[in-house]
């Protein structure tokens, strides 16, 4: 079963790796070229993502080297691999392709410039998450301890998304920044967070901001990661399908996606340690739902909820 996978961090890889992995076949890459074949992942998001310690002036420079990363490894030297620019593309990928679209993993890079965010835009970026979890001019992340909500540039740029059909991402912000988000934006996603009533991380959403998600028309994405599925042990497939379940009884079955989180996370749920395990995923879901609702998690919500369809 074709899925889509809202969240990996194989750029900041590729770039820190400075030429030396091959998106292709690299097996550094838990989202690398044969493992998304092999599992399937008819769409992967490429985020761009910035470590807290480069320095300021540094960072919009790092976020163009991801993108050209994405150009030339990813989509350049594959032509299987089809850039998603367009909600539109969704519907054009043919067999045997894998589409590729952007997204931006906190806005550190573009500091108080709007016109930098325009220029992401205009590469491909689709998808813009406010925050990693420290603080910026935008909003207060997950592991602030301030806990403030958002500025009034991030309100500016949640209203750029809303003007450009780009997705508003709550994954690692603040609980007051989720709930202004899920007010002020148009199109919110998380796209790769769990449900903290099964696992009290400040990662996750609480049963209010999930219902208020599914009231707006907005969609969660599923994360892999062992620490955001179970507060100690090992993690199994089973214990994440619990979240999806859970999600599902608070009125989201037509909501829920994946963001597995590959490239970013260093522990793994067992038989989901890179892309090439996902169909595991699928079969273990396929035990505990009927199979159109598994074509939603696994594709068709993230397709009918995308911008510029339906509600
Ligand atoms: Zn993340």
């Amino acid at each position: 079963m074709n899925i889509i996978d809202l969240h990996c961090d194989a750029l900041m890889k590729l770039q820190e790796a400075n030429g030396a992995l091959r998106f292709a076949d690299s097996p550094d890459l838990h989202t690398n070229k044969a493992r998304l074949h092999k599992g399937k992942v008819k769409v992967q998001c490429f985020a761009i993502f910035i470590e807290p310690d480069i320095k300021g002036d540094q960072k919009f420079q790092v976020a163009l080297e991801q993108i050209d990363y994405f150009y030339k490894e990813v989509l350049g030297k594959n032509p299987d691999m089809v850039h998603i620019k367009e909600w539109a593309d969704f519907d054009r990928l043919k067999l045997g392709q894998i589409g590729a679209m952007l997204t931006l993993e906190g806005v550190d890079a573009i500091g108080n410039d709007l016109a930098k965010l325009h220029i992401l835009y205009q590469l491909g970026v689709r998808s813009v998450g406010l925050t990693w979890n420290q603080a910026n001019l935008a909003a207060d992340g997950a592991g602030e301890p301030r806990g403030a909500g958002l500025t009034l540039f991030g309100k500016e740029i949640v209203e750029f998304n809303n003007e450009h059909q780009i997705l508003t991402d709550v994954s690692h912000l603040s609980d007051k920044g989720i709930w202004e988000v899920i007010e002020l934006a148009k199109y919110p996603v998380a796209s790769h967070s769990n449900a903290r009533a099964l696992c009290n991380h400040p990662r996750n959403l609480t049963d209010e901001q999930a219902k208020a998600m599914f009231a707006k028309g907005g969609l969660i994405h599923v994360v892999y990661h062992p620490p955001f599925i179970k507060e100690s042990g090992e993690a199994t497939i089973a214990d994440l399908v619990r979240h999806i379940d859970h999600f599902c009884s608070l009125g989201g079955s037509r909501q829920i996606g994946l963001g597995s989180d590959f490239d970013g996370i260093s522990l793994f749920v067992k038989d989901l340690e890179d892309a090439s395990k996902t169909q595991n995923l699928i079969n273990e879901l396929l035990k505990h739902f009927k199979e159109e609702e598994v074509r939603g998690f696994a594709f068709e919500n993230f397709l009918n909820h995308r911008p510029g369809i339906g509600s």
